[in-house]
């Protein structure tokens, strides 16, 4: 799979593997494969006397030994070892049927993702032609995935989390095809040199490529790489592909949209884009008093409170600072790591702390609007403040890129890249443990398991307040530079409601 995804890629994973960074973001999605896998463990084998090869600890060769002991016993067998025709395969589940008096194999990919990928395609295919290969005899070829209709009913009941798609008749006609992708792969892998392979788009689908760090490494310096461009899609990235273009100037300007246009210019001149004027009039057009409201919120892949379903959205967390006439701030923040479904707790304490009147700025609306909006569904009793709430939020992102960009956003317009432009005291890099929203997300669930320790439930929350908090006054102090505020004007008392 790896080879589908790069020849490069592949060649790496086998000769220099250390070189691998993965991001917070994929450590936090083979978190979920992991949890996602397990239950699927339970659910096909409810009789519980499947066996699960330990490919980790027993290494691959045993691994496939152990299988091949294993399929006498006609049980359910995770992670099952085959090794044939130049290719090693480990099937989530093999389960065995018997149809008519024939004995034969079920094999079952489980994966994560709310939907069929053309990669899950793969990887069956893959699986298929290997266990084949090594005279299985195959019956039936599946992927599993979550079904977000599902609902937990409570009480471990898991049955329908997982909806299964037959890929049996595609996976067993492309044998031909694996067959091809195998042996292009072995002479990869033999090879004592790397593939040379320029990044591209390869680098993000499927999957987001661990080698990219070092692989921008080994490529020629560029001046301003194109990457520093903005939401590149269509058109612009098969241009882009065709003529293999690194460098951001080579980059005609008519492709190119008005925002990728400016960061275009002030990356070359090194120069920083400020409508004042327009930042300052549209700022100002908002009603008083100036709210500014940050959210971290939860998905699980597997729901864990009854009524719920998969990758559900849950905010459990707050922080809000308010602009009082005087100009000092008020401060309030609201957490909830009971382990309970927080949605009620956050909303209620959303509505106290919110003002009545005036404008809540947040960065990139669209998030906060939706979970507003699935509160005001939830709690019928709370919609008129909820919707009020909705109604007076104001994108403060979207008035910062129309107005501003500094080259060392580096075509971005994440808080953490725009607040150190516009401030040399408020920094995510002093932050200690929970750093960005992955992080906060790992950190909760880590929290709300019965089994973590009081003392690191208290440093988790700790670390938590100290993000959020972080969070919203970025964006006091980024709308304070907008209508040409000091930072110094900050001065915060807080409160939880
Ligand atoms: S970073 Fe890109 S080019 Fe390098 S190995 Fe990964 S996918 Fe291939």
């Amino acid at each position: 799979m790896a080879f589908r995804q790069c020849p490069r890629r592949l060649w790496l994973e086998v000769h220099q593997p250390s070189l691998r960074e993965d991001s917070a973001a994929t450590e936090a999605k083979f978190a979920v494969g992991d949890l996602v896998g397990e239950l699927a463990r339970q659910l096909y084998d409810p009789e519980d006397n499947g066996v699960l090869v330990q490919v980790m600890e027993e290494g691959p060769d045993a691994g496939v030994a152990r299988t091949e002991a294993l399929l006498d016993k006609r049980v359910p067998i995770f992670e099952a070892g085959f090794q044939a025709a130049g290719a090693r395969a480990f099937i989530d589940i093999l389960r065995p049927v018997k149809k008519s008096g024939q004995r034969s194999w079920e094999l079952i990919e489980v994966k994560s993702s709310t939907s069929l990928k053309g990669n899950h395609r793969d990887d069956v295919a893959i699986q298929a032609y290997v266990a084949q290969q090594a005279h299985l005899n195959l019956s039936a070829v599946k992927v599993a995935h979550i079904d977000t209709s599902f609902i937990y009913k409570g009480q471990d009941h898991y049955d329908g989390l997982l909806r299964e798609i037959d890929l049996t008749h595609e996976a067993l006609n492309r044998f031909d095809e694996v067959a091809q992708w195998v042996n292009l792969a072995q002479e990869i892998v033999a090879s004592e040199n790397m593939p040379f392979i320029l990044t591209g788009a390869q680098c993000r689908s499927p999957h987001p490529c661990g080698f990219v760090k070092y692989c921008r490494t080994q490529e020629a310096p560029v001046a301003y790489s194109v990457d520093l461009l903005p939401r590149v899609q269509g058109e612009l990235r098969r241009w882009m592909q065709a003529h293999q273009t690194r460098e951001l100037s080579e980059v005609p300007d008519e492709k190119l949209t008005p925002v990728q246009l400016r960061v275009k210019k002030c990356t070359l001149s090194n120069s920083c884009f400020f409508d004042r004027a327009g930042a300052k009039s549209e700022v100002l057009s908002y009603s008083k008093p100036h709210t500014f409201l940050d959210f971290e919120a939860v998905q699980l892949a597997v729901p864990i409170w009854p009524g719920t379903h998969p990758y559900q959205m849950f905010p459990f967390q707050f922080s809000l600072h308010i602009r009082r006439q005087d100009g000092a701030l008020d401060h309030h923040e609201f957490m909830d790591l009971s382990g309970a479904e927080p949605s009620r707790a956050f909303a209620e304490a959303l509505v106290r702390a919110c003002p009545t009147t005036g404008s809540i700025f947040v960065w990139n609306a669209s998030f906060e609007l939706a979970r507003l909006g699935a509160l005001a569904q939830q709690f019928a009793d709370l919609k008129p403040s909820l919707s009020d709430i909705q109604d007076r939020i104001v994108d403060l992102l979207k008035i910062v890129e129309k107005c501003y960009y500094h080259p060392e956003q580096r075509g971005s317009w994440k808080l953490k890249r725009v607040l150190p432009t516009l401030s040399s005291v408020l920094n995510y890099d002093h932050l200690e443990g929970v750093k960005d929203g992955y992080m906060a997300v790992l950190a909760y669930v880590e929290a709300i398991q019965p089994e973590t320790s009081f003392e690191r439930r208290a440093q988790i929350e700790q670390e938590l307040f100290t993000y959020c908090r972080l969070d919203s006054l970025a964006l006091v102090t980024i709308l304070n530079a907008m209508v040409n505020h000091s930072e110094t004007e900050l001065l915060v008392s807080s409160s939880r409601p």
